[in-house]
Parts: C-alpha cells; structure tokens; sequence
C-alpha cells in the first residue's frame, strides 16, 4: 500500500473542476501538501497508508473559498460609520479614521482579527487592497493563509504614503522581499481612476508589465465616479484606463455596477475579471453588477465581500447568497446565476483571476490541499437533497467545521490551529478602547 499524508473520507466530495461533479462517500488522498488521488472511500482504504485519516462523515468537503477583494487592515473599523453615501463615508469618514489609526501594529492585529474570522467562514486565500503591506504579509504567514497583497498606490494621503510617489517606493519594496515567498502574492493596486493621475495609472500599469503582476482596480463602483471621470476626460473610467492598455485578463475590475453597451464591447474583446461585492454594493446603494449579462459575454467573474467596514462581514457564504438573489433580481430571471454558478465564482473563478487555477480553486490531483469541511448534519440544513443547494443558499459559517490550506490544517471542528482567539478578542477590545476615546 501506498504510505501517504492525510486520506481525507467525505460524504459529499464537491470538485468545483469543469463537470461540477459531486461525489458521494469518496475520499481524498494527500501527500507532500497536494491532492494526489480522488477514489470512493473503500477503495482508498485499500490503496492508500495514510499517516491520519479524517472521516468527514455528514460533510460537505469542497475547495477553499477565495475571497477575491479585501482590504483587511480595516477590520478594526467595523460598524463605526455605517448608512452613509460613498464619497461621504470615505472622505468624511474612512479616511479620516484611517490617517488618524493606521500603522503597521494596527494593520498586524487588524489582519490577524480578519483572518480568523475569513477562516471560521472556510476562506483560505484572499486578494487585499490596503497599506503597510508587509504588516498583513507577516500576519498571513503566523495564519497559514494564501494570501494576494494588493500594492496600493493611491492618491490620498494617509498613515503609509503621503504620495503615490510613496506608494510606488514602497510597494516595489514590498515586491522585492516577498516576490519568492510561499503563499504570498504581491499584486498591483491602482486604487481607482478618481484617486489616481492618469500618469500615476500608466505607471501601474508598466510596473505591473514588467514584474508580470495582476493589476487589481475599485471600476465603476457608482454612478458618481463615472460622472467623475466623464467630466475630467469625458471617458467613462473603463474606457479611460482602455485606452492606456490596463484592460485584460490580467485586470481584476473590481465592482463594475455601472455597464453600459460600449463598456459591455470592451469587456466583451478584452476579457479581464470582475469581482462582485453584492453586500457591499447592496450597502452602500452604489448599484448591482449584471452578472448573469457579464458571464453571458464571456467574462470571469469572482466574488468578495470588500471590507468590514462596508459589508460588515468577510463571510463568503453570505455573500454567495447575496449574489445569487441579487443575481436573479438583475437579471429578472430565477435560472440566472443558479447555485452552482456561484459556488464557482467564489472558487475557481477567483483562482482564475488570480492566475493561481493551476494551483488551487478545484479539488482535482496535482493540486494544492487547499480545502474546508462543511457539517450539514444541522436544523438548518437538513434534509440534503442538492448540497451545493445547501452551501449557497442555507448553511451558515458556524457549520464550517474544518479547513485546510496547502495539506495543513488552519481549522480543526471550529478550533483555531494557527491563531490564539483569546489572544485577538483582547486585541479588539484593545484597539476599540483606543479608537472610542
Ligand atoms: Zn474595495
């Protein structure tokens, strides 16, 4: 028999791999961190010696989730001003708190905080957008998390850069230190085409030529920053960062509610991802994305919660609830963006965007044993016709039992592996007594 890692028994194996199969009482071999065989349970036991073998035995066992737009250092602004419009909340609010708190020992606890909650809700890799980068790339290290860090130029002064000058210094140092590291990312991070000169975009958009980097961008969000742009360029914000070649499959367009029939043309020949935050698009009233249109068009789209601070959650099974109802109220059509259409999106589709498919997003041999355990032996899940049914439409982040990244274990039956909870409620209280006074 063959010695192994982990065998890892399920009583509903969801791939998420091209023929969407759901596999009963099968089982998962693992070895040197990589899914190395799929076989029905009994004949695993018969092939395989596995060092431990776990017996999710009313489980769902599906890849990790990937939530594809974060800005996690903000985690401790959760709640602290909500219901406002969102150049109202972010001028007169987030960034005034962000220049008044940020600094890498806030980002560290704030990371630390978001990621045991992304990991209680069966998150294993994240694409983030915030600053003092390294803060959150030392902080998904003690997590054991994949982690994408967005290097964010922005024209705002605040606590990390007074200038996208600053940032560009920065975020290239950044790169250096972490380019070969393991589970980190760096990505680019043009904030947007209203906090950038179109020469600091056209220079995020070389850097990220010459380091092969994905280019992350907030796109269209609301109907004000198109006006924004429309009366400085007289170009809608698509077609302006179009036109100085930033739009393709390495761009990440995050939000896009606002699509018009010339923006549905270029989306439709350049093919870059969108990243649907329907809570936080629902939230801030900015507008919904046409997803069930966009996938129609041929277009990858991913799925985040955006920060806490406008969501106010990092559950990725919420949100695959909320894009698939707000979903068929866009589109006027029940079918439209179906169960399994959203599971996608927060799986392969967000590797794909990612550029890490190869990698993770689907649970096929050669890739990583990157996985969660989903118990739905509960009130509020059972019976189990259709599991994937179940996932997106009534299984709550409580039911998360387990999750593993890269063949280790992050989570095991609710308990925290990697991180001390104690440790981070204590923080929180912390830090809350700070930003309070
Ligand atoms: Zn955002």
């Amino acid at each position: 028999m063959e010695k192994i890692d982990h065998l890892i028994h399920a009583k509903w194996l969801i791939t998420c791999e091209e023929q969407n199969r759901v596999l009963e009482n099968h089982a998962m071999a693992i070895k040197d961190q990589k899914i190395l065989a799929i076989l029905p349970s009994e004949k695993a036991q018969q092939t395989y010696q596995a060092s431990q073998e776990y017996h999710y035995s009313s489980h769902a066992v599906l890849p990790g989730l990937i939530n594809s737009h974060t800005h996690i250092g903000m985690n401790f602004f959760r709640g602290l001003a909500d219901d406002l419009e969102l150049m109202d909340w972010l001028n007169n609010h987030v960034w005034p708190a962000e220049k008044k708190w940020l600094s890498h020992e806030f980002v560290y606890d704030a990371s630390l905080m978001a990621m045991a909650e992304m990991i209680r809700c069966g998150t294993t890799c994240f694409n983030d957008m915030f600053f003092f980068l390294d803060a959150t790339a030392s902080a998904a290290l003690t997590a054991g998390m994949r982690a994408h860090i967005g290097m964010h130029i922005i024209g705002v002064s605040n606590a990390w850069a007074k200038t996208p000058e600053e940032c560009f210094d920065k975020a290239l140092a950044f790169y250096h230190q972490y380019k070969d590291a393991d589970l980190i990312t760096p990505t680019m991070a043009p904030h947007s085409t209203y906090t950038l000169s179109l020469p600091d975009l056209i220079k995020a958009k070389e850097i990220a030529d010459e380091y092969q980097l994905k280019i992350n961008i907030h796109l269209q969000e609301t109907s004000s920053e198109v006006q924004i742009a429309m009366q400085k360029y007289n170009k809608r914000p698509l077609q302006l960062i179009h036109e100085i070649g930033m739009v393709s499959p390495n761009l990440i367009a995050i939000h896009m509610t606002q699509i018009d029939e010339r923006d549905c043309e270029i989306l439709q020949q350049t093919k870059p991802t969108i990243v649907n935050c329907p809570e936080s698009n629902m939230k801030l009233a900015s507008g919904a994305c046409p997803v069930d249109k966009m996938a129609q068009l041929g277009v990858n789209i991913a799925l985040g919660t955006d920060s806490v601070a406008s969501n106010n959650d990092l559950d990725m099974l919420g949100e695959m609830r909320s894009a698939a109802l707000v979903g068929k109220i866009t589109a006027q059509n029940p079918r439209a963006v179906a169960a399994e259409q959203v599971l996608k999106m927060a799986t392969i589709n967000g590797a794909k965007a990612l550029g890490i498919d190869h990698l993770t997003g689907s649970l096929v041999p050669g890739k990583a044993a990157d996985f969660i355990a989903i118990d739905l032996d509960h009130i509020e899940t059972l019976p189990v016709y259709r599991p994937v049914s179940q996932i997106v439409y009534s299984a709550a982040r409580h039911q998360v039992s387990d999750v593993w990244v890269a063949g280790k274990q992050l989570m095991k039956n609710r308990q925290l592996l990697t991180l001390d909870e104690k440790e981070l409620l204590k923080k929180a209280q912390i830090w809350r007594k700070k930003i309070k006074s």
